[in-house]
């Protein structure tokens, strides 16, 4: 009701200037609204009447019947009563006809009564003129005043809108008023307008108008059709008042929130509005997610300014190239696009860049971007959800090497709600200990023995069947779980070489370790414990580090500093994928590596390819030269293993000797 009494309050400023009586009241016919000129037609002051029961339903005093009532409030369409008679305050009979509208108003039934007075009004002439003179006076100074036709034509327009509109009587007198509304406005609020007028119905609202020279000016308005007694509308009487100053004010406020202030652009919150309103619609669409591809790198080449030109100068090219979509800036350098266009088309953006490229100080800046399509409903269903499937996709395009546009296709989005599963399952695996082990030997090439094993992590789910270790350690690495994984598995390699050396066959075990294991302070200490735990000389561990841990290693002194001391007890680092990463003299310098495992992509095709035997030539003189131990991996057959002798390799693993097997099975070899 609260709501209700504020619509009453701005209703009745404006519709106490109509000059015809105008009351509201409940569905039960207790009035809600007495508008002034109803007062002086029925004697009743608002203050009398408000609440109370007007009586239009006493048998011997007027001519609305209850059955009739229930029609009114439960009809779509105004109702109109001809000619009866409602009594004044001092007992009048005055003959009105009225056009009764039922409507809610903030979830309340009301009914809104415009009446007509037929008769002559019995209070004398003289005044009533005059009244209505004062009336038409008050409006004149308030209101923009304008008159129009059944046919919408304006008959007449008052100074005010004169003023505000800056037309001149003699051009605006016979001008159809719709003309003076935005050409795009006219479905918005054009239509309507016009429609509830039609229905005989009063109509309410803000609008944006054009001044004679186009210039934009928003009004509040209240159009009322005047209706003959054959129900068909006379003419039409529009209100307005300027409300310029307040909606600049609010589309700024609006511009603050939902423009990204650098490019123009939308920004996430009106993006995320959008997106929920197709959604809400079912509207087919493709959701596409562009990053600039080493955006920092490109920015720190250049100043404040030309990064901002970039910006801009990006943020044209996508509004030339995807005309009407809706295009917004979510990040620093990152763009969505709303389209429903085919992924050929969204492709083409990429030579379309080419083609024109951006210039800063006259030089052309090679931009390269990454970019994501994600469908709905094909895909994702929820805004959030397609901003996380984008930087899925983006992650792996950038991956990839980048300047490239993808979709997320069926494949990919099965594979990721693989990982969703894994990253669920893991969790219950790790808590019920059901990961287990496997060793795959390592033989030393100059005695013929088994000196070494790598434990090799194993995952046997009920449901997903066997996880590989490629689909597990990304996952477990990305939730953090890779420490549980990593306790899990030093612990059992410890407990089993331990075991080794008591049964007087002593082998060291490797055990392959990532940099997030290793951020963690506690990372020596843990080894160590687990050491004493079960007894096993420190020297039987080992511990593969791959060439991307080395690099990044490289740069975090307490890394640095745990490797040394785990090294110091006798705890050995292998170097694992060598060749695929950045090799650098530097960290090999830096950490503590005594053995180097040459990738297996190497090794695959080397005795077909001259150029990989030479490569794997100079990598065992690398090892050599720096003292430490070279081992070959992935060897699959004898003429790898003996080329690999001739090389002068010190070591090999691979499917040739043996798959990994179980501890058991080691011992048999
Ligand atoms: P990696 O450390 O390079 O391990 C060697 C991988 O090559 C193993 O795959 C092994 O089964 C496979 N392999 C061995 N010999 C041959 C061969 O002759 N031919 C071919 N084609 N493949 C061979 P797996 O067990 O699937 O492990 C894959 C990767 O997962 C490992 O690569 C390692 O990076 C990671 N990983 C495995 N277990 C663990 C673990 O416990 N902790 C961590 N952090 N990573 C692990
Ligand atoms: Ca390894
Ligand atoms: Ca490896």
């Amino acid at each position: 009701m609260k709501g209700m009494q504020q619509v009453l309050e701005n209703g009745s400023s404006i519709l106490d200037h109509v000059p015809f009586p105008m009351i509201l009241t409940a569905s039960d016919a207790t009035v809600l609204w007495w508008s002034k000129e109803a007062e002086r037609t029925f004697g009743f002051t608002a203050d009398e009447i408000v609440g109370k029961f007007y009586p239009f339903f006493e048998e011997n005093r007027s001519a609305i019947h209850k059955s009739t009532w229930s029609q009114v409030v439960q009809s779509e369409n105004p109702i109109r009563f001809e000619n009866f008679i409602i009594h004044s305050k001092h007992g009048k009979a005055v003959h009105v006809s009225a056009v009764l509208n039922s409507m809610t108003i903030d979830n309340e039934q009301c009914v809104m009564f415009l009446f007509e007075v037929n008769n002559v009004p019995t209070m004398d002439q003289t005044s009533s003129t005059q009244e209505l003179a004062s009336f038409k006076m008050g409006i004149d100074e308030t209101f923009m005043l304008t008159y129009l036709d059944p046919d919408g034509l304006i008959t007449y327009a008052n100074t005010l809108f004169l003023k505000t509109s800056k037309w001149t009587p003699k051009r605006i007198i016979g001008k159809s008023f719709w003309q003076l509304f935005p050409e795009e406005s006219a479905e918005k609020s054009v239509n309507p307008i016009w429609y509830t007028l039609n229905s005989n119905r009063v109509w309410q609202g803000s609008v944006e108008k054009l001044t004679k020279d186009g210039e934009t000016y928003w009004v509040d308005m209240t159009a009322i059709p005047v209706l003959a007694t054959n129900d068909e509308p006379m003419y039409f009487a529009i209100l307005e008042k300027d409300i310029t100053d307040k909606k600049r004010l609010q589309l700024h406020l609006e511009q603050i929130a939902y423009v990204d202030s650098e490019t123009g652009l939308m920004n996430r919150h009106r993006l995320e509005n959008i997106v929920s309103g197709l959604i809400a619609e079912e509207r087919h669409f493709s959701f596409i997610f562009l990053d600039i591809d080493k955006f920092y790198t490109l920015r720190d080449m250049h100043d404040e300014e030309s990064e901002t030109t970039l910006l801009l100068e990006f943020a044209k090219r996508l509004k030339m190239y995807f005309q009407d979509s809706d295009i917004a800036r979510v990040g620093e350098d990152e763009f969505v696009v709303l389209t429903p266009l085919s992924d050929w088309f969204i492709q083409g953006f990429l030579s379309y860049l080419k083609q024109h490229p951006i210039y800063i100080r006259n030089k052309a800046i090679p931009i390269s971007i990454s970019g994501g399509i994600t469908r709905y409903p094909e895909d994702q269903s929820t805004f959030l959800h397609m901003m996380r499937a984008s930087s899925a996709t983006i992650h792996k395009v950038k991956q990839e090497g980048g300047g490239n546009i993808v979709s997320l296709s069926k494949a990919n989005h099965v594979a990721l709600s693989r990982k969703a599963m894994i990253e669920k399952r893991l969790i219950e695996a790790l808590h019920h200990k059901d990961l287990t082990v496997m060793y795959q030997p390592q033989v030393d090439l100059k005695t013929g023995r088994i000196d070494a094993v790598e434990a090799l992590v194993r995952w046997e789910d009920a449901v997903l069947g066997t996880v590989t270790p490629n689909d597990l350690i990304p996952v477990a690495e990305e939730t953090g779980m890779i420490h549980d994984i990593g306790s899990f598995m030093l612990e059992k390699a410890c407990e089993q070489a331990a075991l080794w050396a008591k049964n007087g066959k002593p082998m060291k075990v490797s055990v392959n370790s990532s940099i997030r294991e290793f951020r963690d302070k506690n990372m020596v200490k843990q080894v160590r414990q687990t050491l004493e735990k079960f007894g096993c000389p420190a020297h039987l561990l080992q511990i593969e580090i791959t060439e991307k841990f080395a690099l990044e290693a490289e740069s975090e002194q307490s890394i640095i500093r745990q490797m040394h001391q785990l090294q110091s007890e006798g705890i050995r680092f292998v170097l694992d994928d060598f060749g695929t990463g950045y090799a650098s003299f530097r960290y090999m310098q830096m950490l503590p590596i005594t053995e180097l495992k040459i990738d297996q992509s190497f090794i695959a095709s080397i005795t077909k390819q001259e150029k990989l035997q030479k490569l794997v030539h100079g990598m065992i003189q690398f090892g050599k030269s720096m003292e430490i131990r070279v081992l070959a991996e992935g060897v699959e057959t004898k003429e790898q293993q003996d080329l690999l002798t001739k090389l002068g390799c010190d070591a090999i693993q691979g499917f040739y000797i043996s798959h990994p097997v179980s501890a058991g099975e080691i011992e048999n070899l």
